[in-house]
Protein backbone atom coordinates (compact mmCIF):
# COMPACT_ATOMS: atom_id res chain seq x y z
CA UNK A 1 0.00 0.00 0.00
CA UNK A 2 1.49 3.20 -0.40
CA UNK A 3 2.80 5.24 2.21
CA UNK A 4 0.21 7.50 3.36
CA UNK A 5 2.93 9.61 5.61
CA UNK A 6 3.57 13.24 5.00
CA UNK A 7 7.41 13.34 4.67
CA UNK A 8 9.72 15.40 6.60
CA UNK A 9 13.24 16.65 6.37
CA UNK A 10 16.05 15.35 8.32
CA UNK A 11 15.88 17.03 11.89
CA UNK A 12 17.82 16.85 15.15
CA UNK A 13 15.87 16.56 18.12
CA UNK A 14 16.67 18.24 21.59
CA UNK A 15 14.64 17.14 24.25
CA UNK A 16 15.52 19.09 27.71
CA UNK A 17 14.16 17.27 30.56
CA UNK A 18 14.94 14.06 27.91
CA UNK A 19 14.74 11.85 31.65
CA UNK A 20 11.44 13.29 32.65
CA UNK A 21 7.98 11.55 33.33
CA UNK A 22 6.84 13.55 30.25
CA UNK A 23 9.91 12.41 27.89
CA UNK A 24 9.55 8.86 29.02
CA UNK A 25 5.72 8.53 28.75
CA UNK A 26 5.05 10.39 25.76
CA UNK A 27 8.00 11.73 24.01
CA UNK A 28 10.51 8.80 23.05
CA UNK A 29 7.44 6.47 22.04
CA UNK A 30 6.34 8.70 20.10
CA UNK A 31 9.46 9.25 18.55
CA UNK A 32 10.23 5.48 18.48
CA UNK A 33 6.89 5.19 16.58
CA UNK A 34 7.74 7.87 14.24
CA UNK A 35 11.31 6.20 13.56
CA UNK A 36 9.23 2.83 12.92
CA UNK A 37 6.81 4.32 10.20
CA UNK A 38 9.89 5.86 8.24
CA UNK A 39 10.03 9.45 10.01
CA UNK A 40 13.41 10.23 11.42
CA UNK A 41 14.94 10.24 7.90
CA UNK A 42 18.81 10.14 6.79
CA UNK A 43 20.71 10.78 10.19
CA UNK A 44 18.19 12.40 12.14
CA UNK A 45 18.90 12.63 15.69
CA UNK A 46 17.22 12.50 19.16
CA UNK A 47 19.12 14.30 21.76
CA UNK A 48 18.26 14.15 25.13
CA UNK A 49 19.66 16.68 27.83
CA UNK A 50 19.27 17.47 31.72
CA UNK A 51 21.63 17.96 34.50
CA UNK A 52 21.98 13.82 35.86
CA UNK A 53 25.52 12.67 35.03
CA UNK A 54 24.67 10.27 32.22
CA UNK A 55 26.26 8.72 29.24
CA UNK A 56 24.60 8.55 26.20
CA UNK A 57 25.46 4.82 26.43
CA UNK A 58 23.33 4.86 29.91
CA UNK A 59 20.90 7.13 28.22
CA UNK A 60 20.04 4.75 25.85
CA UNK A 61 19.65 2.16 28.11
CA UNK A 62 17.28 4.41 29.99
CA UNK A 63 15.18 5.28 26.80
CA UNK A 64 14.86 1.59 25.64
CA UNK A 65 13.12 0.79 29.52
CA UNK A 66 11.14 3.94 28.80
CA UNK A 67 9.86 2.10 25.78
CA UNK A 68 9.37 -1.49 27.34
CA UNK A 69 7.36 0.48 29.53
CA UNK A 70 5.33 3.18 27.78
CA UNK A 71 4.93 0.81 24.34
CA UNK A 72 1.98 -1.07 24.03
CA UNK A 73 3.94 -3.99 22.80
CA UNK A 74 7.85 -4.65 23.43
CA UNK A 75 10.11 -3.65 20.43
CA UNK A 76 11.57 -5.72 18.39
CA UNK A 77 15.13 -6.16 19.09
CA UNK A 78 16.88 -5.03 15.47
CA UNK A 79 14.45 -1.58 15.38
CA UNK A 80 15.37 -0.95 18.51
CA UNK A 81 18.82 -1.11 18.42
CA UNK A 82 18.60 0.66 14.92
CA UNK A 83 16.45 3.68 16.95
CA UNK A 84 18.94 3.33 19.73
CA UNK A 85 21.62 4.01 17.67
CA UNK A 86 19.90 8.01 16.86
CA UNK A 87 20.16 8.65 20.17
CA UNK A 88 22.72 10.97 22.34
CA UNK A 89 22.64 12.60 26.03
CA UNK A 90 24.30 15.88 27.07
CA UNK A 91 24.65 16.80 30.53
CA UNK A 92 23.30 20.35 30.74
CA UNK A 93 22.34 22.80 33.54
CA UNK A 94 19.62 24.78 31.67
CA UNK A 95 20.88 27.81 34.40
CA UNK A 96 24.89 26.39 33.85
CA UNK A 97 27.78 27.51 31.54
CA UNK A 98 28.73 23.37 31.32
CA UNK A 99 27.39 20.94 28.29
CA UNK A 100 26.64 23.19 25.62
CA UNK A 101 29.35 22.60 23.58
CA UNK A 102 29.03 19.31 23.95
CA UNK A 103 25.56 19.66 22.71
CA UNK A 104 26.86 21.99 19.86
CA UNK A 105 29.64 19.56 18.65
CA UNK A 106 26.19 16.86 18.62
CA UNK A 107 24.22 19.04 16.28
CA UNK A 108 24.37 18.56 12.61
CA UNK A 109 24.65 22.19 10.57
CA UNK A 110 22.14 20.87 7.35
CA UNK A 111 19.34 19.55 9.44
CA UNK A 112 16.59 21.43 11.08
CA UNK A 113 16.71 22.38 14.78
CA UNK A 114 13.98 21.47 17.39
CA UNK A 115 14.38 22.36 21.32
CA UNK A 116 12.30 20.51 22.79
CA UNK A 117 11.51 22.00 26.51
CA UNK A 118 10.36 19.36 28.83
CA UNK A 119 10.96 20.91 31.34
CA UNK A 120 9.60 23.16 34.53
CA UNK A 121 7.88 26.42 32.74
CA UNK A 122 11.09 28.46 34.83
CA UNK A 123 13.40 27.46 32.56
CA UNK A 124 11.63 28.52 29.42
CA UNK A 125 13.45 31.81 29.56
CA UNK A 126 16.96 30.38 30.49
CA UNK A 127 17.11 27.63 28.22
CA UNK A 128 15.93 29.91 25.48
CA UNK A 129 18.54 32.64 26.20
CA UNK A 130 21.40 30.03 26.28
CA UNK A 131 20.26 28.29 23.51
CA UNK A 132 20.69 31.79 20.99
CA UNK A 133 23.68 32.77 22.87
CA UNK A 134 25.78 29.53 22.38
CA UNK A 135 25.00 30.24 18.63
CA UNK A 136 23.00 26.90 18.61
CA UNK A 137 19.81 28.19 16.97
CA UNK A 138 19.49 30.14 13.47
CA UNK A 139 16.00 31.52 12.18
CA UNK A 140 15.04 28.09 11.05
CA UNK A 141 14.65 26.82 14.45
CA UNK A 142 12.12 25.77 16.40
CA UNK A 143 11.20 25.63 20.20
CA UNK A 144 8.60 23.44 21.66
CA UNK A 145 7.25 24.31 25.11
CA UNK A 146 4.53 22.52 27.58
CA UNK A 147 2.15 23.72 29.66
CA UNK A 148 1.11 25.18 31.85
CA UNK A 149 2.11 28.58 30.02
CA UNK A 150 2.18 30.76 33.17
CA UNK A 151 0.39 30.72 36.06
CA UNK A 152 -1.89 33.96 34.91
CA UNK A 153 -1.88 36.84 32.37
CA UNK A 154 0.81 38.49 34.02
CA UNK A 155 3.11 35.68 34.25
CA UNK A 156 2.39 34.48 30.83
CA UNK A 157 3.18 37.39 29.31
CA UNK A 158 6.41 37.83 31.15
CA UNK A 159 7.25 34.23 29.24
CA UNK A 160 5.91 35.43 26.19
CA UNK A 161 8.18 38.13 26.27
CA UNK A 162 11.28 35.98 27.47
CA UNK A 163 10.91 33.80 24.53
CA UNK A 164 10.05 36.66 21.62
CA UNK A 165 13.31 38.35 22.91
CA UNK A 166 15.30 34.92 21.42
CA UNK A 167 12.90 33.73 18.55
CA UNK A 168 10.03 34.75 16.00
CA UNK A 169 6.47 33.85 17.35
CA UNK A 170 6.85 31.54 14.35
CA UNK A 171 9.43 29.59 15.63
CA UNK A 172 7.70 29.16 18.93
CA UNK A 173 5.38 25.85 19.40
CA UNK A 174 3.51 26.02 22.64
CA UNK A 175 1.82 22.58 22.64
CA UNK A 176 -1.48 21.88 23.86
CA UNK A 177 -2.03 17.80 23.24
CA UNK A 178 -5.34 17.66 23.17
CA UNK A 179 -5.06 19.50 19.81
CA UNK A 180 -3.48 16.78 18.64
CA UNK A 181 -5.77 14.17 18.88
CA UNK A 182 -7.72 12.86 15.76
CA UNK A 183 -10.66 13.66 16.53
CA UNK A 184 -10.15 17.30 17.19
CA UNK A 185 -8.69 17.66 14.21
CA UNK A 186 -11.70 15.84 12.83
CA UNK A 187 -14.26 18.48 14.37
CA UNK A 188 -12.83 20.71 11.80
CA UNK A 189 -13.15 18.02 8.81
CA UNK A 190 -16.75 17.83 9.63
CA UNK A 191 -17.53 21.31 10.56
CA UNK A 192 -15.72 22.75 7.34
CA UNK A 193 -15.55 19.49 5.25
CA UNK A 194 -19.23 18.85 5.22
CA UNK A 195 -22.34 21.47 4.08
CA UNK A 196 -24.57 19.32 6.61
CA UNK A 197 -23.69 20.83 9.79
CA UNK A 198 -22.62 24.48 8.78
CA UNK A 199 -25.83 26.01 8.07
CA UNK A 200 -27.09 24.61 11.64
CA UNK A 201 -23.99 25.61 13.72
CA UNK A 202 -25.88 28.73 15.27
CA UNK A 203 -27.90 29.69 18.24
CA UNK A 204 -31.17 29.64 15.75
CA UNK A 205 -30.42 25.66 15.49
CA UNK A 206 -28.54 25.08 18.59
CA UNK A 207 -30.20 24.74 21.99
CA UNK A 208 -26.72 24.48 23.36
CA UNK A 209 -22.92 22.98 23.92
CA UNK A 210 -21.53 20.31 26.42
CA UNK A 211 -17.83 19.96 26.46
CA UNK A 212 -16.86 17.63 29.59
CA UNK A 213 -13.23 16.11 30.26
CA UNK A 214 -13.91 13.44 33.11
CA UNK A 215 -10.65 11.88 34.88
CA UNK A 216 -10.62 8.75 36.91
CA UNK A 217 -7.47 9.37 38.20
CA UNK A 218 -6.83 12.15 41.42
CA UNK A 219 -3.40 14.08 42.03
CA UNK A 220 -1.55 11.90 43.71
CA UNK A 221 2.02 12.63 42.63
CA UNK A 222 1.09 15.84 41.35
CA UNK A 223 0.03 17.07 44.56
CA UNK A 224 2.27 20.25 44.40
CA UNK A 225 1.34 21.24 41.10
CA UNK A 226 -1.95 20.54 41.46
CA UNK A 227 -2.37 22.50 44.91
CA UNK A 228 -1.20 25.53 42.85
CA UNK A 229 -2.91 25.10 39.71
CA UNK A 230 -6.52 23.53 40.15
CA UNK A 231 -8.83 22.56 37.34
CA UNK A 232 -9.06 26.17 36.60
CA UNK A 233 -6.22 26.78 35.76
CA UNK A 234 -4.48 23.01 34.53
CA UNK A 235 -7.84 22.20 32.16
CA UNK A 236 -10.00 25.22 31.81
CA UNK A 237 -7.70 27.59 30.63
CA UNK A 238 -5.81 25.95 27.91
CA UNK A 239 -7.34 22.41 26.85
CA UNK A 240 -11.54 23.18 27.59
CA UNK A 241 -11.07 26.63 25.97
CA UNK A 242 -9.13 24.99 22.75
CA UNK A 243 -11.96 22.43 22.71
CA UNK A 244 -14.50 25.63 22.95
CA UNK A 245 -12.33 27.69 20.09
CA UNK A 246 -12.78 24.39 18.05
CA UNK A 247 -16.39 24.10 18.23
CA UNK A 248 -17.48 27.66 18.08
CA UNK A 249 -14.81 29.51 16.07
CA UNK A 250 -16.04 31.00 12.32
CA UNK A 251 -14.79 29.13 9.41
CA UNK A 252 -10.93 30.37 8.71
CA UNK A 253 -10.49 31.25 4.98
CA UNK A 254 -8.41 28.70 4.56
CA UNK A 255 -6.63 25.79 6.85
CA UNK A 256 -3.45 27.75 7.30
CA UNK A 257 -2.03 28.72 11.21
CA UNK A 258 -2.40 32.06 11.49
CA UNK A 259 -6.18 31.74 9.49
CA UNK A 260 -7.31 29.34 12.46
CA UNK A 261 -5.63 30.81 15.39
CA UNK A 262 -6.91 34.36 14.25
CA UNK A 263 -10.40 32.67 14.37
CA UNK A 264 -10.14 31.00 17.65
CA UNK A 265 -8.54 33.85 18.88
CA UNK A 266 -11.70 35.65 18.30
CA UNK A 267 -13.92 32.98 20.30
CA UNK A 268 -11.80 33.61 23.37
CA UNK A 269 -12.17 37.31 23.06
CA UNK A 270 -15.79 37.07 22.51
CA UNK A 271 -16.33 34.94 25.94
CA UNK A 272 -18.44 37.17 28.32
CA UNK A 273 -16.74 37.50 31.79
CA UNK A 274 -18.99 34.18 34.16
CA UNK A 275 -21.72 35.02 36.74
CA UNK A 276 -20.35 33.30 39.55
CA UNK A 277 -23.61 31.79 40.17
CA UNK A 278 -23.09 30.08 37.01
CA UNK A 279 -19.30 28.48 38.31
CA UNK A 280 -19.49 24.83 40.49
CA UNK A 281 -15.85 23.93 42.35
CA UNK A 282 -15.27 21.11 44.04
CA UNK A 283 -12.98 18.71 45.73
CA UNK A 284 -12.91 15.12 45.32
CA UNK A 285 -13.17 13.05 49.15
CA UNK A 286 -11.88 10.29 50.18
CA UNK A 287 -13.24 6.75 49.10
CA UNK A 288 -12.11 2.84 50.10
CA UNK A 289 -8.68 2.89 49.56
CA UNK A 290 -8.08 6.40 47.83
CA UNK A 291 -7.15 9.61 50.06
CA UNK A 292 -8.66 12.95 49.44
CA UNK A 293 -7.89 15.46 47.76
CA UNK A 294 -6.68 17.24 50.99
CA UNK A 295 -4.63 14.07 51.36
CA UNK A 296 -3.07 14.46 48.05
CA UNK A 297 -2.16 17.75 48.12
CA UNK A 298 -0.88 17.68 51.78
CA UNK A 299 -2.85 20.68 52.84
CA UNK A 300 -5.31 19.78 55.17
CA UNK A 301 -7.18 23.32 54.17
CA UNK A 302 -6.87 23.51 50.70
CA UNK A 303 -9.37 25.52 48.87
CA UNK A 304 -7.98 24.15 45.09
CA UNK A 305 -10.55 22.79 43.10
CA UNK A 306 -10.15 19.51 41.83
CA UNK A 307 -13.53 20.00 39.57
CA UNK A 308 -15.19 22.73 37.86
CA UNK A 309 -18.22 23.20 35.76
CA UNK A 310 -19.32 26.36 34.31
CA UNK A 311 -21.84 28.41 31.91
CA UNK A 312 -20.47 30.85 29.68
CA UNK A 313 -21.39 32.69 26.38
CA UNK A 314 -19.69 34.00 23.62
CA UNK A 315 -21.36 38.07 22.42
CA UNK A 316 -21.04 37.06 19.02
CA UNK A 317 -24.09 37.33 16.24
CA UNK A 318 -23.63 33.13 15.56
CA UNK A 319 -24.13 32.27 19.47
CA UNK A 320 -25.38 34.84 21.08
CA UNK A 321 -28.19 33.39 23.92
CA UNK A 322 -26.56 29.83 23.33
CA UNK A 323 -25.36 28.09 26.39
CA UNK A 324 -21.99 26.65 26.78
CA UNK A 325 -21.26 24.19 29.89
CA UNK A 326 -18.13 22.80 30.47
CA UNK A 327 -16.99 20.49 32.81
CA UNK A 328 -13.87 19.28 33.94
CA UNK A 329 -13.02 16.93 37.30
CA UNK A 330 -10.69 14.44 38.78
CA UNK A 331 -11.60 10.86 40.58
CA UNK A 332 -14.95 10.86 38.55
CA UNK A 333 -16.97 7.85 37.72
CA UNK A 334 -15.35 7.27 34.44
CA UNK A 335 -12.89 8.45 31.77
CA UNK A 336 -14.71 10.42 29.45
CA UNK A 337 -13.96 13.44 26.90
CA UNK A 338 -16.66 14.36 24.69
CA UNK A 339 -18.33 17.17 23.08
CA UNK A 340 -21.96 17.20 22.24
CA UNK A 341 -24.12 19.35 20.30
CA UNK A 342 -27.55 19.56 21.19
CA UNK A 343 -29.74 20.54 18.77
CA UNK A 344 -33.33 22.73 19.39
CA UNK A 345 -36.68 20.54 18.90
CA UNK A 346 -38.11 20.29 15.64
CA UNK A 347 -40.76 23.75 16.23
CA UNK A 348 -43.64 21.89 15.57
CA UNK A 349 -44.41 17.95 16.37
CA UNK A 350 -46.95 16.32 13.88
CA UNK A 351 -46.60 13.22 15.97
CA UNK A 352 -48.45 14.27 18.88
CA UNK A 353 -47.18 14.85 22.53
CA UNK A 354 -47.52 11.05 22.73
CA UNK A 355 -44.49 10.90 20.83
CA UNK A 356 -42.24 12.62 23.25
CA UNK A 357 -39.51 15.08 22.79
CA UNK A 358 -36.96 14.27 20.24
CA UNK A 359 -33.64 16.06 19.25
CA UNK A 360 -30.88 15.23 17.22
CA UNK A 361 -27.25 15.48 19.09
CA UNK A 362 -23.90 15.37 17.58
CA UNK A 363 -21.50 13.82 20.17
CA UNK A 364 -17.63 13.79 19.52
CA UNK A 365 -15.69 11.23 21.91
CA UNK A 366 -12.27 12.28 22.28
CA UNK A 367 -11.59 9.72 24.32
CA UNK A 368 -11.65 6.69 25.42
CA UNK A 369 -12.61 5.80 22.17
CA UNK A 370 -12.69 8.37 19.39
CA UNK A 371 -15.61 8.78 17.44
CA UNK A 372 -18.33 11.21 16.14
CA UNK A 373 -22.11 9.77 16.73
CA UNK A 374 -25.48 11.32 15.50
CA UNK A 375 -28.57 10.62 16.99
CA UNK A 376 -31.69 10.68 14.63
CA UNK A 377 -35.05 10.31 15.61
CA UNK A 378 -36.76 7.15 13.57
CA UNK A 379 -39.92 5.08 13.67
CA UNK A 380 -39.63 2.48 16.83
CA UNK A 381 -40.06 -0.74 15.01
CA UNK A 382 -43.10 -2.99 15.21
CA UNK A 383 -46.91 -2.58 14.70
CA UNK A 384 -46.93 -0.19 18.04
CA UNK A 385 -48.08 2.61 15.90
CA UNK A 386 -46.39 5.78 15.84
CA UNK A 387 -43.96 5.78 18.77
CA UNK A 388 -40.66 7.88 17.90
CA UNK A 389 -37.19 6.73 19.28
CA UNK A 390 -33.78 8.58 18.99
CA UNK A 391 -31.36 6.01 17.56
CA UNK A 392 -27.21 6.90 16.92
CA UNK A 393 -25.97 7.11 13.52
CA UNK A 394 -22.56 5.80 14.62
CA UNK A 395 -18.91 6.55 13.21
CA UNK A 396 -16.41 4.90 15.66
CA UNK A 397 -13.01 5.39 14.15
CA UNK A 398 -11.53 2.60 14.63
CA UNK A 399 -14.96 0.41 13.11
CA UNK A 400 -14.92 2.39 9.99
CA UNK A 401 -11.40 2.56 9.14
CA UNK A 402 -10.42 -0.64 10.72
CA UNK A 403 -6.04 -0.45 11.04
CA UNK A 404 -6.42 3.11 9.06
CA UNK A 405 -7.96 4.57 12.62
CA UNK A 406 -4.80 3.18 14.30
CA UNK A 407 -3.02 6.53 13.45
CA UNK A 408 -0.29 8.70 15.31
CA UNK A 409 -1.41 9.85 18.45
CA UNK A 410 -1.06 13.57 19.58
CA UNK A 411 2.35 13.60 20.33
CA UNK A 412 3.82 11.70 17.16
CA UNK A 413 1.80 13.89 15.06
CA UNK A 414 2.26 17.51 16.85
CA UNK A 415 6.38 16.95 16.77
CA UNK A 416 5.96 16.06 12.92
CA UNK A 417 4.05 19.59 12.97
CA UNK A 418 7.19 21.09 14.54
CA UNK A 419 9.48 19.39 12.20
CA UNK A 420 7.34 20.65 9.02
CA UNK A 421 6.83 23.80 10.32
CA UNK A 422 3.45 23.57 10.63
CA UNK A 423 1.61 25.71 13.92
CA UNK A 424 -2.13 25.27 13.19
CA UNK A 425 -2.03 22.84 16.36
CA UNK A 426 -0.22 24.92 18.48
CA UNK A 427 -1.60 28.31 20.30
CA UNK A 428 -0.31 31.38 19.68
CA UNK A 429 1.08 33.94 22.28
CA UNK A 430 -1.96 36.43 21.87
CA UNK A 431 -4.52 32.99 22.34
CA UNK A 432 -2.70 31.98 25.28
CA UNK A 433 -2.96 35.43 27.25
CA UNK A 434 -6.46 36.04 25.88
CA UNK A 435 -7.19 32.60 28.00
CA UNK A 436 -5.68 33.98 31.08
CA UNK A 437 -7.34 37.62 30.66
CA UNK A 438 -11.11 35.55 30.69
CA UNK A 439 -9.49 32.91 33.44
CA UNK A 440 -7.99 35.54 35.77
CA UNK A 441 -11.11 37.56 37.15
CA UNK A 442 -12.60 34.19 37.54
CA UNK A 443 -9.80 32.75 39.79
CA UNK A 444 -9.58 36.57 41.31
CA UNK A 445 -13.00 36.34 42.58
CA UNK A 446 -12.92 33.19 44.63
CA UNK A 447 -10.19 34.71 46.11
CA UNK A 448 -11.44 37.63 46.94
CA UNK A 449 -14.62 36.20 48.10
CA UNK A 450 -12.62 32.94 50.20
CA UNK A 451 -14.66 30.38 48.01
CA UNK A 452 -14.17 26.93 49.75
CA UNK A 453 -15.21 24.08 46.41
CA UNK A 454 -17.97 22.24 47.26
CA UNK A 455 -16.58 18.32 48.62
CA UNK A 456 -17.58 15.28 46.05
CA UNK A 457 -17.80 11.29 46.45
CA UNK A 458 -14.73 10.01 44.44
CA UNK A 459 -15.95 8.16 41.30
CA UNK A 460 -19.41 9.78 40.86
CA UNK A 461 -20.34 12.63 38.55
CA UNK A 462 -18.78 15.96 40.63
CA UNK A 463 -21.19 17.94 43.22
CA UNK A 464 -24.69 17.93 42.78
CA UNK A 465 -24.42 21.72 41.96
CA UNK A 466 -23.41 20.47 38.90
CA UNK A 467 -26.55 18.76 37.97
CA UNK A 468 -28.26 21.86 39.18
CA UNK A 469 -26.61 24.09 36.77
CA UNK A 470 -27.72 22.64 34.11
CA UNK A 471 -31.37 21.55 35.42
CA UNK A 472 -32.87 25.09 36.38
CA UNK A 473 -31.85 25.36 32.82
CA UNK A 474 -34.24 22.63 31.83
CA UNK A 475 -30.99 20.31 30.73
CA UNK A 476 -28.93 17.79 31.81
CA UNK A 477 -25.67 16.71 31.50
CA UNK A 478 -24.27 14.10 28.83
CA UNK A 479 -21.17 12.45 28.34
CA UNK A 480 -20.12 10.73 31.87
CA UNK A 481 -21.91 7.04 31.87
CA UNK A 482 -23.74 6.65 35.28
P1 LIG B 1 9.85 15.80 35.61
O1 LIG B 1 9.54 14.35 35.60
O2 LIG B 1 10.10 16.48 36.92
O3 LIG B 1 11.14 16.01 34.69
C1 LIG B 1 11.82 17.22 34.60
C2 LIG B 1 13.00 17.06 33.68
O4 LIG B 1 13.70 18.29 33.60
C3 LIG B 1 14.00 16.02 34.16
O5 LIG B 1 14.55 15.37 33.04
C4 LIG B 1 15.05 16.86 34.87
O6 LIG B 1 16.25 16.16 34.91
C5 LIG B 1 15.08 18.08 33.93
N1 LIG B 1 15.57 19.30 34.57
C6 LIG B 1 15.15 19.85 35.74
N2 LIG B 1 15.86 20.97 36.01
C7 LIG B 1 16.73 21.13 35.00
C8 LIG B 1 17.74 22.09 34.70
N3 LIG B 1 18.00 23.12 35.52
N4 LIG B 1 18.43 21.94 33.56
C9 LIG B 1 18.20 20.91 32.72
N5 LIG B 1 17.27 19.96 32.95
C10 LIG B 1 16.54 20.07 34.07
O7 LIG B 1 8.74 16.67 34.87
P2 LIG B 1 7.76 16.19 33.70
O8 LIG B 1 6.56 15.59 34.31
O9 LIG B 1 8.53 15.40 32.70
O10 LIG B 1 7.29 17.59 33.10
C11 LIG B 1 8.10 18.38 32.27
C12 LIG B 1 7.27 19.56 31.77
O11 LIG B 1 6.17 19.08 31.04
C13 LIG B 1 6.68 20.40 32.91
O12 LIG B 1 6.59 21.73 32.48
C14 LIG B 1 5.27 19.83 33.05
O13 LIG B 1 4.37 20.76 33.59
C15 LIG B 1 4.95 19.54 31.60
N6 LIG B 1 3.94 18.51 31.42
C16 LIG B 1 4.11 17.27 31.94
C17 LIG B 1 3.13 16.30 31.73
C18 LIG B 1 3.29 14.90 32.26
O14 LIG B 1 2.40 14.09 32.00
N7 LIG B 1 4.35 14.58 32.94
C19 LIG B 1 1.98 16.61 31.00
C20 LIG B 1 1.84 17.89 30.47
C21 LIG B 1 2.83 18.83 30.69
P3 LIG B 1 17.43 16.53 35.96
O15 LIG B 1 16.78 16.69 37.30
O16 LIG B 1 18.39 15.41 35.86
O17 LIG B 1 18.03 17.80 35.46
Amino acid sequence: MESRENPVDPFDLVVFGGTGDLAQRKILPAMFKRFCAGQMPGESRLIGAARRELSSESYRVLVGEALAAHLPARPDGDTLAAFLARIDYVQIDGRGDTGWQDLAALLCPDRIRAFYFSVGPSLFGDLAQRIRAEGLADDQSRIVVEKPFGHDLDTAQRLNADLDRQFMECQIYRIDHYLGKETVQNLMAVRFGNMLFEPLWNSQYIDHIQITVAETVGVAGRGDYYQNAGAMRDMMQNHMMQLLCLIAMEPPAKFDPDAVRDEKLKVIRALDPVEPHHIIRGQYTAAEGVPSFREDVDNPRSKTESFIALRCHLSNWRWAGTPFYLRTGKRLKTRSSQITVVFKDAPHSIFGRESGRHNNELTIQLQPDEGITLDVTIKEPGAGGMKLIDVPLDMSFAEALGPEADGPDAYERLIMDVIRGNQTLFMRNDEVEAAWAWTDPIIKGWELRGDVPKPYDSFTNGPDDSSQLLRRDGREWRGIKR
